[in-house]
């Protein structure tokens, strides 16, 4: 497997990389290239033109308002991972981070390049679509944002046109009475990735649930909210949703229910499922937890 010839550019301003990827017929752009070159590799994918997107600084850049977190798509996992700021607000996108591959590819491949790979095991986007975020996208002159939960529209498919560049991820922070997190089932500890993964991001005012998003991966196309989960939980009282509770295990039931898994090679359609409700009942409690320490 070698990679076969192209045209690297390593453009410094963000200006210069959107006008290569319009100007050349078949360039694509590059972060960490951990998804691209692999592919190239394989030959699933033949490009003229490589337009890297690593010398650009402002797509590097982790920084906050008043209510968001702005995340440079060139971030990388390590860096995600140490951002005090993502500590602060959105803790369970640092977990997501943390479970993804090894530490060489937590160095280099970034949340920009997780999100526009677009596969459906992917760790990043059920975090982020459970905190309802957002991508900034550039094109030529424009900027556009738009909704995580608009921005898949298949496995491995985004609406990306030709030219679009993705510059940063907005994240909603987290509020006091929030909890989030990221639950991953692989078939290694380490290294592997999600067979099935869960993330949930409670709302929770005076032990009730006000506001809930569950969102399951690798069982379906593309990550995906629970729509059927999320009504499930939301009114219910946290007390009634304890260990094997007929709340907890109707809203298991529920995510299985939305789920459209597939058998592969690293696991049956049924395990997914079973699995699918075990981490949807146990990310729910810990989200539930993490709202009691202010997570
Ligand atoms: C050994 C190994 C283990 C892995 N383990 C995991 C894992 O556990 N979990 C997981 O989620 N993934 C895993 N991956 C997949 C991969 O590492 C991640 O998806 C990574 O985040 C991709 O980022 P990147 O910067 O390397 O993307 P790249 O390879 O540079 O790009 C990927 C795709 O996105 C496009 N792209 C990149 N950045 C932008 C941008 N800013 N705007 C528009 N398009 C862009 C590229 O054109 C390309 O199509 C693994 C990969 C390998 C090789």
């Amino acid at each position: 497997m070698f990679l076969p010839d192209f045209r690297f550019h390593q453009p410094i301003t963000l200006q210069d990389a959107v006008g290569l990827l319009m100007q050349k017929p078949n360039a694509a752009a590059m972060a960490g290239g951990t998804d691209l070159l692999v592919e190239m590799k394989k030959g699933l994918r033949l490009h003229d033109d490589i337009v890297s997107l690593a010398k650009i600084p402002e797509l590097k850049r982790i920084i906050e308002d008043e209510q968001n977190l702005f995340i440079g798509a060139c971030s990388t996992h390590s860096e995600v991972m140490a951002s005090q700021l993502v500590d602060n607000y959105a803790p369970a996108l640092a977990e997501a981070t943390s479970k993804i591959g090894s530490e060489q590819i937590r160095n280099t491949g970034t949340i920009g390049g997780n999100i526009c790979t677009a596969a459906s095991c992917c760790d990043t986007a059920p975090v982020l679509l459970a905190m309802n975020a957002a991508v900034e996208i550039a094109r030529a002159e424009n900027i556009r944002i738009v909704p995580l939960r608009d921005f898949f529209s298949f496995n491995k498919k985004t609406i990306l046109e030709k030219g679009d560049l993705v510059t940063r991820i907005i994240v909603p922070k987290t509020r006091p009475g929030t909890g989030t997190c990221y639950e991953k089932f692989g078939l290694r500890e380490a290294g592997s990735i999600a067979v099935v993964s869960v993330a949930a991001n409670l709302n929770i005012h005076e032990a009730f649930i006000t506001d809930a998003c569950i969102v399951i991966g690798a069982v379906a196309p593309t990550p995906k909210i629970s729509d059927q989960a999320v009504e499930s939980l939301k009114g219910k009282k946290v007390h009634e949703l304890t260990e094997d509770s007929p709340s907890l295990e109707e809203a298991g039931d529920a995510a299985v229910r939305d789920s459209i898994p597939i058998d592969d090679i690293r696991g049956g359609a049924q395990f997914r499922r079973d699995v699918l409700k075990v981490l949807t009942k146990r990310a729910i409690l810990r989200a539930i937890k993490n709202t009691e320490i202010g997570n």
